[in-house]
């Protein structure tokens, strides 16, 4: 597959923001903030479960993991129990991830990054791949139509094909809004400006809507460093939980070490693809 310009390197047209003095709770953003730690040690939450709704396989152009490598590494080295892959525009690999995900102990939710006219969206628990670039609000029917769930992606990401850009606050307001959206990701790990997050929790809190946290991972390092909470341990706890607005966005945001990082391992994904063209 080509690149596509404004999805390769979406990530790239961004100031580098070091991270700043006062550990990861510093860079904890939600509609609801609770400090990391904090949230970790409080009994209320010992219930919850964490989700990670933002991720990319090597399926997208610009991914850089295999769905074995992911699945594995979420099982070792994070406290996941559900995951939504979610590639550019397509399914393929979400579908192979549900496929074995149960001999790794975790649960995937099959999603897709649909681009948008007006910006990427996530669509989660989707079981046929959507037709990129039409109407927001075509997508969203189509979606709904199939029992998933829609989720504006980083809408006020700076230079990032982005659904805030083009007026979500307006076009999700009242019961027959143009955009019936189900919740809306205020908080993006991947996302170099902190006040991009900031500005999305402040919208869904102004339009009552439910914020929902992923990592955006393009790569191993960054999984899990968003994600959403939420009451129970399944997908379908996730999904009922969506539903009613009791989940919590947090996490922290993408180091410039794993900026560096992903750079490194998305040169050479391009090199093997060159090499060995039948590679997803
Ligand atoms: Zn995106
Ligand atoms: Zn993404």
């Amino acid at each position: 597959m080509r690149l596509v310009p404004n999805q390769a390197f979406a990530w790239m047209n961004v100031p580098i923001r070091l991270r700043p003095a006062g550990g990861e709770n510093a860079f904890c953003v939600s509609n609801r903030v609770t400090p990391v730690r904090q949230r970790r040690n409080d009994p209320v939450n010992t219930s919850w479960s964490k989700a990670d709704l933002h991720i990319h396989t090597n399926y997208s152009s610009d991914g850089t993991a295999s769905v074995i490598d992911i699945l594995e590494y979420v099982a070792a080295n994070t406290d996941l129990r559900v995951i939504a892959v979610t590639d550019h525009d397509r399914i393929d690999g979400a579908l192979e991830a549900r496929q074995i995900a149960g001999s790794y102990g975790i649960e995937v939710i099959v999603g897709e990054e649909v681009s948008t006219v007006e910006g990427h969206m996530l669509a989660l628990f989707i079981e046929e791949p959507l037709l990129p670039h039409c109407p927001a609000a075509e997508t969203i029917a189509a979606v709904h139509a199939q029992g998933g769930l829609c989720i504006p992606a980083h809408p006020y990401g700076w230079r990032v094909p982005s659904m805030g850009q083009t007026r979500l606050h307006e076009r999700c307001v009242g019961p027959d809004c143009e955009w019936p959206i189900d919740a809306i990701e205020t908080f993006n790990a991947g996302l170099w400006l902190a006040r991009n997050n900031v500005q999305a929790a402040a919208v869904a809190r102004q339009l009552n809507m439910p914020g929902c946290g992923g990592s955006d991972s393009h790569h191993l390092p960054t999984l899990g460093l968003g994600y959403t909470q939420f009451p129970g341990t399944t997908a379908a706890d996730l999904r009922a939980a969506i539903k009613s607005g009791q989940i919590q966005a947090g996490g922290m945001q993408w180091t410039l070490g794993h900026n560096v990082e992903f750079i490194k391992r998305w040169l050479v994904g391009q090199t093997q693809r060159v090499l060995r063209p039948s590679t997803p």
